[in-house]
């Protein structure tokens, strides 16, 4: 695997790539990479010649009182780690390169970022967009594969692709697990053993959600009863959202209609950690 610094290299790779008939694949990550990552990497591989992983916490996305700082890091392991998932390049530009002095270009997307992770992060979407407008630019790829753990996120990078006119193929991969049903995070490793193994409450309440949906429940404030119900059985557990809404646009309405569509999304502190999940189900027709 070769690592590539500069934007105007990894370009120039890309393009030799395509002159050679390659299909080029990237997955772009922030590192400390987990085996969601790494399934992302071992997806883009099935689907293309050549992948690419992209490795850059984005300051850009990070409020000034968000974990920035703190962000897990560790280039050596990465490196060995998204080599051994089949990765061909790693493109990991410093700060710098990708916002040198006097760069002033950001992406706002509208519409689907109103709420949710927007409301708690108010600028976080902007810094994604555009990040990740940066990256794919950069690495010019046919597919860019991304992980539904971020459902919203996936959302706000399809609109920039179809709104930028990107002639690029975006893959969803579903969200991997640890055996106990807890989203793999690379902020997992902040919970304490305790939070850790009360963190499951956040698959449970999605399960039990999922279930009275397939039973037919439609009316979205039961459904999101019944999340909060489970999630509040972490006694000190703190909830930014628990809601259902329909999985294209994140309307809310006051029942869900049959054969539509629905994601239950949840943002929950345990102690510090902040931690999101979700989960698609499709209401019955009868
Ligand atoms: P991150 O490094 O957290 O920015 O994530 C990089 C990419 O990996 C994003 O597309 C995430 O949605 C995806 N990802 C992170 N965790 C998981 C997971 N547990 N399963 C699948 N994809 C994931």
């Amino acid at each position: 695997m070769l690592l590539v610094e500069k934007i105007s290299e990894m370009q120039a790779i890309s393009a030799s790539l395509k002159r050679e008939n390659k299909k080029i694949a990237v997955v772009p990550t922030m590192g400390y990479l987990h085996d969601g990552h790494l399934n992302l990497i071992k997806k883009a591989k099935s689907s293309s010649d050549i992948v690419i992983t992209t490795l850059f916490v984005n300051p850009l996305q990070f409020a000034p009182n968000e974990d920035f700082d703190k962000y897990p890091r560790d280039m050596e392991r990465d490196i060995k780690l998204a080599e051994e998932a089949g990765s061909d390049y790693l493109f990991c530009p410093s700060a710098s390169e990708m916002y040198p002095q006097n760069y002033g270009t950001l992406i706002a997307i509208t519409g689907i970022t109103s709420k949710f992770e927007s409301a708690m992060r108010p600028t976080h979407f902007n810094g994604v967009a555009t990040v990740v407008a940066k990256l794919l630019n950069a690495t010019q790829p046919h597919f860019a594969i991304f992980g539904q753990k971020d459902f919203q996120q996936t959302l706000v990078i399809k609109q920039l692709i179809r709104d930028l006119n990107m002639n690029i193929q975006m893959i969803i991969a579903p969200t991997t697990r640890e055996e106990d049903g807890l989203a793999m995070s690379s902020r997992n490793v902040y919970l304490s053993e305790q939070e850790r193994k009360d963190a499951t409450i956040i698959y449970k309440a999605l399960g039990e959600a999922i279930s009275i949906v397939q039973k037919g429940e439609k009316r979205r404030k039961i459904v999101n009863a019944v999340m909060h119900k489970e999630l509040r059985s972490v006694p000190y557990i703190r909830i930014d959202y628990a809601a259902a809404a329909d999985s294209e646009y994140l309307f809310e309405p006051e029942e869900f209609l049959p054969s539509q569509q629905i994601v239950l999304l949840i943002a929950a502190y345990l102690g510090k950690t902040r931690l999101i999940d979700n989960a698609l189900v499709t209401v019955p027709t009868i």
